[in-house]
């Protein structure tokens, strides 16, 4: 019946890797940032190591959403696209009960191909059929989309749907990875799969197993942001999930006051995690009781190294995509064919941004970059604190600045951030050329993270908890200016490959915005300007810095090796 499934051992126990946005490729929109790419990277480097897994997600047939900029502002286009036209249709169908009704979900095959021959399979999870009412067809169309309800009901599809889809096709599951709280009702699923029905119990209710189902689950925890934590009332909770499971057994597993993912997710997970070792402190601060270990980030090598990097690493340092360890080496390669490189990647950038602002470009001029969801946290206006100062900075070193990133449509924070970063560069007009590329996506991402000079990161400290932008360009040969947040902490080494902004011990608590900035414009006019524009050959000694100790480790195949060892074997 499943044909497409048949060129895999459906045999081999396989761990199931659940998250609500995966980045397959530039073309397929379901993802909305760093957790979907994180995701894809995962998956990425499980098909290349050949690790046993099985992608699960949503369809998202309308994407996030397509980012236009007018007059200075965000619009939010649907990003339609066509599974059949990289996916392969499933046959099997499953139902979950949504409320009073029965919610049916099929499936779609996507392959990743890895780089020696093995491939791993991701089901995109898919409710726009006929035997669904009209309104719950589109459940899976908007990622992040839509009210509460619209929300909690897609993750009922991923989580208990998901579970259920994994059966019906006849995978064998060891082990169920929760990408992010989004996944957990696939933790309820499970108690009910292991459940003792009240004559084996020999009780008058169902028996759950807990530690059956804690034994399977491994939890990663994203974000101590807030609002990154999913919570639903209890009120529609028990109206979408009915008798699913008892309101008592419920309210014990996911929170006395509303039903909170996190918690559910690591009362039912044996191993949880945290994405850098800063990270996984602040969350165990967060979740007091809780063991939360580090597991560090890491990127695709192959995918995110451009194409004239690429090139280079294949000459000095071959095989150097199934061992980024050997990254360590970027001695090996001659300072002229590295900046020969690069230059490459900065046309291919400088091209793309030409001709649409009206600015014009200046290939010698170094460029800062600054990419990412724009949200308040990630303060993309920290740069522009004081405007007066960055033009007094490019008076005497000359530079200019690219920007890009999306705003949750119901982000109003996040979309006067764009607003303003658009008043800001007509304010400073040729003074400093600032250019806005829109619809920040992977193949946007892979353009600047290999074309810029400098990747700045400036969030507040400690909400980032990770940033994996910033790896890239470090595989990319490109030094990194940022907060000492996240990734940073483990990945800076101050003039070798980058440089930290704050960090320096003051006084004053109270305008950590204003005591950040001083200190990026400090660094940007007395050390990282500087050594641009008087030293090349010390400018790449940086960039090799930045290669040979962060791209060598910061990888996803280091991190996938390490849930292989610390999380998915025991
Ligand atoms: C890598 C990536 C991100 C994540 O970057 P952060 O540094 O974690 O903010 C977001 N969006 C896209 C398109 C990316 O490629």
């Amino acid at each position: 019946m499943n044909q497409p499934l048949e060129a895999f051992n459906m045999r081999e126990p396989r761990i199931a890797y659940f998250s609500m946005e995966i980045a397959l490729r530039s073309e397929i929109p379901t993802y909305s940032g760093g957790l979907g790419v994180l995701a894809g990277d995962a998956m990425r480097s499980a098909s290349d190591l050949d690790l046993p897994m099985v992608g699960v997600t949503l369809v998202s047939r309308a994407g996030y959403f397509r980012q236009e900029i007018v007059d200075g502002r965000q619009l939010e286009r649907p990003d339609i696209w066509q599974p059949e036209q990289w996916a392969q249709r499933l046959g099997a169908k499953i139902s979950v009960q949504v409320g009073a009704r029965e919610l049916w979900v099929a499936a779609w095959l996507y392959e990743i191909h890895g780089q020696r021959g093995a491939s791993v399979p991701v089901l995109l999870l898919d409710t726009d059929l006929p035997e669904n009412e009209p309104e719950d067809r589109e459940l899976t169309h908007h990622l992040y989309g839509g009210d509460e309800a619209y929300r909690m009901k897609q993750e009922m599809v991923l989580g208990i749907g998901g579970v259920r889809m994994l059966g019906a096709l006849g995978f064998s599951i060891r082990k169920y990875h929760l990408n992010e709280g989004h996944a957990a009702l696939l933790a309820l699923e499970l108690l009910r799969r292991f459940a003792r029905s009240p004559q084996e119990a020999g009780t008058p209710e169902l028996q759950f197993d807990v530690p059956a189902v804690r034994e399977r689950c491994v939890f990663t925890t994203h974000t101590p942001v807030e609002a990154g934590h999913d919570k639903f009332s209890y009120e529609l909770a028990d109206r979408l999930l009915g008798p699913f499971i008892g309101a008592k057994e419920l309210r014990q597993l996911a929170g006395q006051g509303e039903l909170n993912m996190t918690r559910l997710a690591l009362n039912l997970s044996e191993c949880v995690n945290g994405v850098t070792p800063r990270h996984a402190e602040v969350s165990r601060k967060m979740f007091p009781g809780y063991q939360v270990h580090a597991i560090t980030n890491g990127v695709h090598p192959w995918t995110w190294a451009c194409d004239s990097l690429r090139r280079l690493f294949d000459a000095f340092l071959p095989r150097w995509s199934h061992e980024p360890e050997l990254l360590a080496r970027a001695d090996l390669i001659p300072d002229e064919e590295l900046r020969r490189a690069h230059a490459v990647a900065k046309l291919a950038l400088l091209h793309r941004i030409q001709g649409r602002d009206g600015l014009s470009i200046n290939t010698s001029l170094p460029v800062l970059g600054f990419a990412r969801r724009m949200t308040p946290y990630k303060r993309a206006d920290l740069l522009f604190f004081d405007i007066d100062r960055l033009r007094a900075i490019a008076r005497e070193h000359p530079f200019q600045i690219v920007l890009a990133g999306k705003a949750h449509p119901r982000d109003l924070g996040g979309k006067q951030i764009i607003e303003r970063l658009h008043a800001w560069a007509r304010e400073l007009g040729g003074a400093v050329p600032v250019h806005f590329l829109p619809n920040y996506d992977m193949e946007t991402a892979r353009l600047l993270v290999s074309g810029v000079d400098v990747w700045l990161n400036t969030p507040l400290s400690p909400l980032e908890a990770s940033g994996t932008s910033g790896m890239k360009a470090a595989l990319n040969g490109v030094p990194n200016l940022s907060v000492l947040d996240g990734w940073w902490l483990e990945g800076c080494i101050e003039g070798v490959t980058g440089w930290a902004v704050g960090g320096e011990t003051v006084a004053d608590e109270a305008d950590v915005h204003a005591r950040d900035a001083a200190s990026l414009y400090l660094k940007l006019d007395q050390k990282v300007l500087p050594l641009y524009h008087e030293s090349a050959a010390g400018w790449t000694a940086v960039m090799k810095g930045a290669i040979a100790r962060n791209g060598a480790y910061f990888s996803s195949h280091r991190m996938m090796k390490q849930y292989a060892v610390e999380a998915y074997l025991h």
